[in-house]
């Protein structure tokens, strides 16, 4: 695995075949390694970004300290078949004069809780997407605004790209798998569970002919919404929360039904 810091060496790196892009902030977990291995087993050649974008953190959130290990990473990255690892600096994405942002529109609750965070997040991931040049990117389903935001992005600015959206992976107890879950002590672990539970639980409703919102309110067991919302992605249906464990802020959703496409 080649490990590339600045855009002119990834371009003279880039060979030819089909290539498959994963955007990443590190911190890898199993999510990231199924994004991975999805692309080495559908694309010629897989690069793997790693770069803690700076623009899609609010001034209150945890940039400074969001979990980074370049080493760790760089292992489960060469054990999981990436190519290339891009590892840019903030210098590198966003030189002295850098002023175009990628806005694009409503991003759903998701958008209003963060603002600015999904014109972060379009415009690094049009900036990767120009400098890699892939014919395909892998997104989780577990930011399914996210995944949703990029879709807009590669309709509205007729991006030749193929975008693939993968399930999310949870630890056993069925916690989604986030970087940020390094920051949980063991009780907000325990007491994160009831997010997952309460989703399970609103997907019920919704196939009781019940609403699933309200079922998910009712079924937090103490956590605090930052919101509940059902959301289209792809051609699927989605119902998403975000909740506050201690100081610590997790999003998670499920198919109500539909496919992510
Ligand atoms: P991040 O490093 O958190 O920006 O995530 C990089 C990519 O991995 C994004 O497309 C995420 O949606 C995806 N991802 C993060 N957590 C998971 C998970 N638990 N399951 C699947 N994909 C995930």
């Amino acid at each position: 695995m080649k490990i590339v810091r600045s855009i002119e060496e990834l371009r003279q790196a880039r060979p030819d075949g089909r290539i498959g892009l994963v955007p990443t902030m590190g911190a890898f977990h199993e999510g990231h390694l199924s994004l991975f291995r999805a692309a080495r087993g559908e694309c010629d050649v897989v690069v793997v970004s790693l770069f803690v974008n700076p623009a899609q953190f609010g001034a209150n959130e945890d940039l400074e300290r969001y979990p980074r290990d370049e080493s760790r990473d760089g292992k489960l990255a060469e054990e999981a078949g990436v190519d290339v690892l891009f590892v840019p600096s903030a210098e590198e994405m966003y030189p002295d004069g850098s002023g175009t942002w990628v806005d694009v529109g409503r991003a759903g609750a998701e958008g209003e809780a963060r603002p600015g965070h999904f014109r972060g997040v379009a415009t690094i991931c049009l900036k990767l997407f120009n400098i890699v040049r892939p014919q395909v990117a892998y997104f989780g389903q577990k930011d399914a605004q996210q995944a949703a935001v990029v879709g807009q992005l590669v309709r509205d600015l007729n991006l030749e790209l193929e975008v693939r959206i993968l399930p999310t992976v949870r630890d056993a107890n069925g916690l989604a798998l986030s970087s940020r879950n390094a920051y949980l002590r063991p009780a907000e672990r325990e007491r994160a569970l009831a997010l997952p539970r309460a989703l399970l639980k609103g997907r019920n409703a919704f196939l009781r002919g019940s609403d699933p919102v309200k079922t998910v309110r009712a079924e937090l067991n103490g956590l605090e919404p930052d919101y509940i919302e059902l959301l289209d992605v792809g051609d699927a249906r989605i119902l998403a929360a975000a909740a506050r464990v201690g100081g610590t802020r997790l999003i998670d959703n499920i198919v109500l039904e539909g496919e992510l496409k």
